[in-house]
């Protein structure tokens, strides 16, 4: 059933997202025209690069601020992602605990509950908070491997210093009053994350921006970055600084090409669910929701009444590509519909609407990071690994900072400066990347056969290898 769901002739496979047909393919803003001279010139139009001029403007408006974008603001995964504004920085507590110490790596940790909020309010203020809504997130876990992940994750992150009131077990009952869920077995709620819709966000974020004074040249990809220039395809910019934002695109510019791992990741979303099915569900908050999985599914409500989820469908292509309009590889849209009715089984039947998918970056020790190089004036942030809604905010305040040649509280994150070796070569990495989602996904349908209480050993031997 679910593969004829996505033959239907009025499903869309691409086009960017859901997100974005639903305010409209935005027709692009003119493009670079000859070569300019500005003070900062930022290479990429998604959330690091917008509230980087956002932050930027406001603590110096004579600052000229020029946004160089390939395509449209809000193309990229900005203008796809699952809408989870999260608290959780990407990578491992423990890594930036080693190179920053521990007390650096829980000031990371208090940094992302900041940029939730910081995130929510100044879209409040400044009036792109259409369908924005700060319920929390939860994690259901529906097998007894996965409660017990669930569990251990709740204790790891009291020990990074979530206090009583960051994040909550709940039983199964507690969570079906918020989400009926099949096979709850238990898991935890935060209030620590609010639901964005990503292209109203993006769009309404790069709008105020525009506003501010910055130029954004949309249709002007970057070839390369030297010293104080970028080579673009309609001229070259001089800057006295450069950021680059490009997060999964970053390997689209010369000498970058291993700099991340283009990881794809995968939506569905569902036609609006009639009151029957929506009663079933039961999903009446603004809540965002996943699940413990190691092929990890992340869902939303949407503001109109229908279920998206995401997942992992196609995680690499062979030598980083990827499809730039979004189209998801064919034959993995019915795992993802799959993986949304064994959730939901009163959705059996429920029509598919749209899936697409979008890259993100994600750098050899999984870890973000914020850099700046004095002697050249390039700075890039990016490498959030799916956890780049709060995480582009914070990020963007410090690359403000580090503009400005003030030392704060967030240029001596344990992120900034923090240095990520190349991904291997190929054939290794499309190899490696391959075998570990191959191993994740056996993991994930062993411990549903088995009733396990513990991660099946192909999945901790998956996290040792790729150093997760
Ligand atoms: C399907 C999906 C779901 C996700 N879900 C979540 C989620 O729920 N929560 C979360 O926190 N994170 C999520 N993420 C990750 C999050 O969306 C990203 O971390 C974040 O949007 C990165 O923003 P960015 O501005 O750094 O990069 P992007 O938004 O990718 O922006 C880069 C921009 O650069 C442009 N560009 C590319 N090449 C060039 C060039 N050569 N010259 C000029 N411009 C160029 C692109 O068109 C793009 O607009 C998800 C990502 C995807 C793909």
């Amino acid at each position: 059933m679910t593969q004829q769901q996505s033959q239907d002739a009025r499903f869309v496979n691409g086009e960017v997202s859901f997100w974005m047909r639903s305010i409209g393919i935005p027709r692009p803003r003119p493009t670079l025209a000859g070569d300019i001279s500005v003070d900062v010139a930022i290479v990429g139009g998604g959330l690091t690069g917008l509230w980087s001029a956002y932050y930027l403007k406001q603590a110096r408006p004579d600052l000229e601020i020029a946004i160089l974008e390939s395509e449209f603001a809000g193309f990229g995964a900005s203008g796809r992602n699952g809408g989870w504004m999260s608290a959780e920085p990407a990578g491992q507590f423990r890594r930036y605990a080693k190179s920053g110490g521990v007390a650096a790596a829980r000031e990371l940790q208090r940094e992302m509950f900041g940029a939730v909020r910081e995130s929510v309010d100044v879209a409040r203020q400044e009036g792109f908070d259409e369908d924005l809504v700060h319920d929390g997130l939860i994690h259901v876990a529906t097998n007894s491997a996965q409660l017990f992940r669930a569990q251990h994750h709740v204790g790891e992150l009291r020990e990074q210093g979530w206090g009583a009131d960051d994040v909550f077990e709940l039983t199964p009952a507690e969570l079906a009053q918020r989400v009926n869920v099949a096979g709850i077995q238990g898991g935890y709620w935060t209030p620590h994350c609010a639901r964005m819709h990503p292209a109203k966000y993006t769009r309404g974020l790069a709008d105020v921006v525009e506003k501010m004074g910055v130029t954004i040249y949309e249709k002007t990809t970057a070839k390369s970055v030297d010293p104080h220039r970028v080579n673009t395809n309609r001229g070259v910019v001089t800057a006295k600084f450069i950021l680059e934002a490009l997060e999964g695109y970053t390997v689209s510019l010369k000498g970058k090409r291993r700099k991340y791992m283009p990881m794809n990741s995968s939506m569905v979303v569902t036609d609006i669910l009639p009151p029957d099915m929506r009663a079933a569900v039961g999903w009446d908050g603004g809540e965002l929701v996943g699940d413990v999985a190691h092929s990890f599914a992340y869902m939303h409500r949407t503001e109109d009444g229908r279920i998206a989820l995401g997942g992992r469908a196609v995680p690499y292509n062979f030598n980083s590509s990827f499809d730039r309009s979004g189209r998801t590889t064919p034959s993995a849209i019915p795992g993802l519909q799959r993986r949304l009715l064994q959730l939901f089984p009163a959705l059996d039947g429920i029509g598919f609407t749209q899936s697409w998918s979008g890259v993100l970056g994600a750098p050899r020790d999984w870890c973000a990071a914020v850099n700046y190089d004095r002697s050249t004036g390039i700075l890039s942030a990016g490498g959030y690994v799916g956890h780049g809604l709060s995480g582009t905010n914070l990020a963007a305040r410090t690359v403000r900072d580090l503009i400005l040649g003030e030392d704060t509280n967030l240029t001596r994150l344990p992120w900034v400066g923090r240095q990520s070796r190349n991904w291997e070569i190929e054939p290794l990495r499309w190899i490696g990347a391959k075998t570990l989602y191959a191993a994740y996904g056996y993991a994930d349908r062993r411990e549903y056969a088995t009733g396990q209480n513990r991660t099946h050993w192909t999945a901790r031997l998956a996290n040792v290898i790729s150093g997760r």
